[in-house]
């Protein structure tokens, strides 16, 4: 079995990013700068952006860390999204979800200038992706991909089985998966909540994708002996032995299944690392307009 290091991974492309960054230093270009939005005081959520903010230092980006209170009205913060899609020195920005009931995600997400979108979550941008044109790909499908290139798993022609459909991981995975390109062109299944006796599909998966936020739901008759096993679940459980009082796991019972896998992504420790890093990717990406010019 072979353990698929995402923080091994991801500090390679974050040492390359750094030394693109600069090259851009010494011709006198502009350094890429990425904001995030954090509204209200969600502990995961601050997590992911404090995460975000120390990548951007890791490779030399500016970055800037807009707060604002969860009473901020939707008004209010589309309007701050506004003077951002304006801002010359921005050059991508994401708003950290989830977001406040009384915001409507879907017009935030809209408000968003594409060109700036470096979640991708933009529908310009998903749909581009979907038609394989030039676009932003959300963060933690793209490191997927890239994780797969880096210990060249083959895709072509194989079963690859998704769990979960979301907008950010699931279904752009399993558009990714089917689509004509060296890292894809398998034959895909989307599971998800309505889907009938699971276990016989996650069964026949040469390549199984498990991103539905359930602890450890992926247990080893599930899997298929030799399978390949990409575990984007972070779940928070008790533990009683550590001074936080919980600890990190997957969607993937991973001390029983990983004897059974060709290989596996470890939680913490895989997908996560290449989600921050392939966020850091399209924003520098964005900063050389390579994908909207
Ligand atoms: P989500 O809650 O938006 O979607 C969950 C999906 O799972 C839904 O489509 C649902 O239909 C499906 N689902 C739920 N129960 C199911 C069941 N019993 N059988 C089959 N499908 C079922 O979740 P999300 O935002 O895609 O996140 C999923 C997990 O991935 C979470 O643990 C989240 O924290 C994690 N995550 C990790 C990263 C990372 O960087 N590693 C990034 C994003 C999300």
């Amino acid at each position: 079995m072979q353990l698929i290091d995402g923080k091994h991974v991801a500090s390679l492309i974050q040492a390359e990013i750094a030394q693109e960054v600069q090259n851009l230093k010494e011709k006198g270009q502009k350094i890429p700068h990425l904001a995030a939005v954090l509204v209200g005081n969600d502990a995961p959520s601050e997590t992911y952006v404090n995460g975000k903010v120390k990548a951007c230092h890791n490779v030399g980006f500016g970055s800037t860390l807009l707060r604002f209170p969860d009473t901020i009205s939707e008004t209010a913060l589309l309007a701050e999204i506004e003077k951002l899609n304006q801002n010359p020195e921005i050059d991508g920005f994401i708003v950290q979800l989830p977001l406040p009931k009384h915001i409507d995600v879907v017009k935030i997400t809209e408000a968003i200038d594409y060109r700036k979108d470096v979640d991708g979550f933009h529908p310009i941008n998903v749909g581009r992706m979907a038609k394989n044109l030039p676009a932003y790909i959300s963060a933690t499908p793209l490191g997927i991909l890239k994780l797969l290139e880096y210990y060249q798993i083959p895709t072509v022609g194989r079963h690859c089985v998704v769990l979960g459909r979301s907008h950010i991981v699931g279904s752009p995975m399993s558009i990714l998966m089917a689509r004509n390109t060296p890292i894809g062109n398998s034959t895909v299944t989307l599971c998800h909540s309505k889907t009938q006796n699971l276990a016989e599909y996650t069964r026949q998966a040469d390549i199984l994708i498990a991103a539905i936020g359930i602890p450890q739901f992926v247990k080893a008759d599930m899997v298929k002996e030799g399978a390949i096993v990409i575990d984007v679940g972070i779940n928070r459980i008790e533990d009683t032995k550590r001074k936080s009082g919980f600890r990190l796991v997957g969607d993937v019972d991973f001390e029983k299944v990983a004897p059974r896998c060709y290989a596996i992504t470890p939680v913490p420790g895989g997908v996560g690392p290449m989600t921050i890093t392939a966020l850091m990717l399209n924003t520098l990406l964005a900063a050389q307009k390579k994908v909207y010019g």
